[in-house]
């Protein structure tokens, strides 16, 4: 039986996508015209060039910093006459946070392969002035999220990409679904610097289904980084966002790098939460119901803005390269990109914790 049903959505342009019916909660897929599709390192202030293929995401963790992306996007599409905001219309507020999770964004595969065409010359040019230059896929929303089972557009655009060579080529993901594509991959690893980059905050079920509404279970993640590395990929575990005060105990962090390590992993990049306005709406709630004692330390120690104070960020990053050493991972920065575009930011946990 297909998993695709034959419901149907119309866009105001004719365009008309499947939506997928077995998705009980009613998503539904939008397709997303677009001029550009790899953001400029100056576009973004990260140190890379990004790509994402969708807008939103079904697995809906708490803490994604991509939901007001998502607002933005659909706002200045509907002003534009390009999407049908008619689509939002039944989640209340037509550009809501919850439609981050349930309008996914689809940037059209025609687009996307004449956008590419556009912005790869442009990566090419900054490479012959200032040398390899580094693309990072899924920075701000996941590319292999179950969208892509059946779009197909990080495919497409890895697959253009073969037609490149010399670039520093990062993926950032928490699907299996990545397996799909090792041949791919490994295809892409011969003309280019390849990682991914599995995304994890915990080896703890409930602490997982606490804040990341439906995303693969840690061990489904586990299970395809060891295919990943056992394909002879460059992978390892990006943890993102570390919880202060629920995920970054040694305990909790040891279990992360032990089954890491395990499963083969290369590296790991630590990267401290950033409270930015939306994800403090989606996750202090959770905190004042499940860790009731953390929550006004939270809101103590991001009263300044959305980053944790450089101490607490020096010092878990420290307590990272100490135990991924122990367990036998060198490289704590995963090599060749930095996924939140900083350099690291290297002193004590004082803020959530004594040890
Ligand atoms: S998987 Fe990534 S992009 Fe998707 S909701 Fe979670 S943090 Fe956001």
């Amino acid at each position: 039986m297909s998993l695709f049903a034959t419901d149907q959505f119309s866009t105001s342009h004719g365009t008309v996508l499947p939506v997928l019916a077995d998705r009980l909660r009613g998503t539904k897929f939008v397709e997303l015209p677009v001029r550009s599709v790899i953001n400029a390192p100056e576009a973004t202030g990260m140190g890379f060039w990004s790509l994402n293929p969708y807008v939103g995401c079904e697995f809906g963790c708490s803490y994604c910093y991509a939901r007001f992306a998502h607002r933005y996007v659909v706002e200045r599409a509907r002003d534009a006459g390009t999407i049908d905001a008619s689509a939002f219309t039944d989640l209340g507020a037509p550009t809501g946070l919850e439609s981050f999770e349930h309008r996914i964004l689809v940037k059209s595969r025609e687009g996307v392969l004449a956008a590419l065409e556009r912005d790869l010359l442009r990566v090419r040019r900054r490479t012959a002035r200032d040398g390899a230059q580094s693309i990072l896929i899924g920075t701000a929303t996941d590319p292999y999220q179950p969208a892509e089972r059946q779009y197909q557009i990080t495919r497409t655009v890895l697959a253009r990409l073969l037609d490149e060579a010399g670039l520093r080529v990062g993926i950032i993901t928490k699907s299996p679904l990545v397996c799909r594509d090792i041949g791919l991959l490994k295809q892409l690893s011969q003309r280019h610097t390849l990682s991914v980059y599995v995304s994890l905050i915990s080896m703890d079920p409930d602490v997982t289904r606490l804040f990341e509404a439906r995303s693969p279970m840690p061990s489904v993640r586990l299970r395809a980084l060891a295919r990943l590395s056992a394909a002879g990929l460059r992978a390892g575990i990006i943890v993102a966002p570390i919880l202060p005060g629920i995920t970054d105990t040694v305990d909790q962090i040891r279990a992360l790098l032990r089954a890491g390590r395990d499963m083969g992993a290369r590296f790991v990049y630590p990267s401290p939460l950033r409270l930015y306005p939306g994800v403090r709406q989606r996750l202090l709630p959770i905190l004042e119901r499940h860790f009731p004692m953390l929550a006004p330390r939270y809101l103590a120690a991001y009263r300044n803005g959305w980053d944790a104070a450089d101490t607490y960020c020096r010092a878990v990053r420290r307590r990272f390269h100490r135990l991924a050493t122990a367990y036998g991972i060198p490289d704590i920065d995963g090599g060749h990109e930095h996924a939140d575009g900083e350099p690291p930011r290297s002193t004590q946990l004082s803020l959530f914790e004594a040890a």
